[in-house]
């Protein structure tokens, strides 16, 4: 165990310095944050662009011509990112999921997942490697990601019907080519593969059932999310979020439903089955039925920032530690020392409307930070 957690410096409005201990200790597995919740889990932002402007996520008044997108020297490059990940495996880390921004947009992502595909636990396990996508170029995509060794990957998609999915992802991409990328991924041996679905009220919730008819007996999981507050640009408001409960009683009218238990414990998606048999789905309650008690994960932005929490606001700068010559013992125990002052619990604290948040602090927002 750390002795003792050495206070952060803030490094004039860039990252967070993150400290070295005076003494290193050699690496810890499953260290705990403040609050005991051990480190299991990492998001891995591979780039902030994105070729959707999702209205819940890259709102295209904000995210313009004129937004000031990372460079390619600012971006941690494939070797950073497997160092990197090495060392958050060797502190107990065991699920690694590339997102973004929309990962396949990098060029040669399945060169990095191929690096990333070789690193193991301490225990001698290979890592769960995994992708979020918006599916939108998986049919080019998804054999070279299967090659490369990528185990699972998650699709989201927000609406069966062309209007409402053109709606929420405001580039008039067709639902169409989005199925064909699941088939796609299908159709190169992807076995568990979830959709999610962001659930904005008065805009896709008429989109439930056509949804969880069209995923029944495919053996993919839907699974829909509550739209959050994340970041500053989204407009969030709690009027547009339709709680969990609502979507599974939705749902139980028409194709009746029981709830099971979670694989794992801390698993985000609370998960139910069709009693005919025909499947599972998941919901994901981030707003109402909170789940910080159990959240065992960190996010590493496009630049190297690891961040504790999706709603903070501030990061630690990882990415100038690594090119600044410091070790894999020095870097290990920065990020020991890091998670174990960790005391983030946003969703447990949120307010009823965080579009003009009181502390007027501006989150970051998730293309950055890893969604
Ligand atoms: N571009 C990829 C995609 O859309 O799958 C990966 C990145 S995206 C930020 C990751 C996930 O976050 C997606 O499933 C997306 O729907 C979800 N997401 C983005 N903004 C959200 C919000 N405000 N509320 C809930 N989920 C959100
Ligand atoms: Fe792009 Fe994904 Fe955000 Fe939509 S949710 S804008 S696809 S990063
Ligand atoms: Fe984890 Fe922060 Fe989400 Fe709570 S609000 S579950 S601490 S990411």
């Amino acid at each position: 165990m750390v002795e003792k957690v050495i206070p952060i410096r803030i490094d004039e409005g860039k990252g967070l310095v993150p400290s070295i201990p005076e003494q290193l200790v050699a690496p810890h597995a499953h260290t705990q944050d403040a609050r005991g919740r051990t480190l299991r889990d990492l998001r891995i932002s591979v780039t902030d662009r994105c070729n959707f402007r999702c209205t819940y996520c890259m709102p295209k008044e904000v995210f313009d011509q004129s937004y000031p997108y990372l460079s390619h020297q600012e971006l941690l490059s494939f070797e950073e990112i497997t160092r990197l990940s090495s060392i958050f495996t060797s502190l107990g880390v065991e699920k690694i999921r590339l997102t973004g921004g929309e990962p396949l947009l990098r060029k040669n992502l399945e060169v990095l997942i191929g690096m990333l595909a070789q690193l193991h636990t301490p225990e001698g396990k290979p890592l769960d490697l995994t992708l979020t996508t918006n599916g939108s170029i998986l049919r080019k995509k998804a054999a070279a990601l299967k090659a490369a060794g990528l185990q699972r990957l998650t699709i989201s998609l927000d609406g069966l019907n062309d209007e409402a999915f053109k709606k929420m992802n405001d580039v008039d991409f067709p639902v169409a080519d989005v199925l064909d990328g699941i088939l796609a991924a299908q159709e190169v041996g992807f076995e568990n593969i979830k959709v999610n679905m962001v659930v904005k009220k008065g805009c896709n919730d008429h989109e439930i059932i056509a949804m969880a008819k069209h995923f029944k007996n495919t053996g993919i999981i839907l699974r829909f999310i509550e739209f959050m507050d994340v970041g500053s640009s989204n407009g969030w408001n709690m009027a547009q979020v339709l709680p969990s409960k609502e979507v599974i009683a939705q749902i139980n009218e028409v194709f009746p439903l029981e709830p099971i238990e979670a694989n794992y414990s801390g698993e985000v998606a609370q998960r139910w089955r069709y009693l005919d048999g025909s499947g599972e789905i998941g919901v994901i309650s981030s707003v109402t039925q909170t789940f910080c008690h159990e959240c065992t994960r960190a996010r590493i932005s496009t630049d190297g920032q690891m961040y504790q929490c999706l709603f903070a606001n501030q990061g630690y700068d990882f990415k100038t530690m690594m090119r600044s010559g410091r070790s894999d013992l020095e870097i290990a125990n920065a990020i020991m020392n890091t998670w174990a002052a960790r005391d983030d619990h946003y969703s447990e604290i949120r307010g009823s409307n965080t579009a003009n948040p009181s502390t007027g602090s501006r989150k970051v927002e998730m293309s950055y930070i890893g969604g």
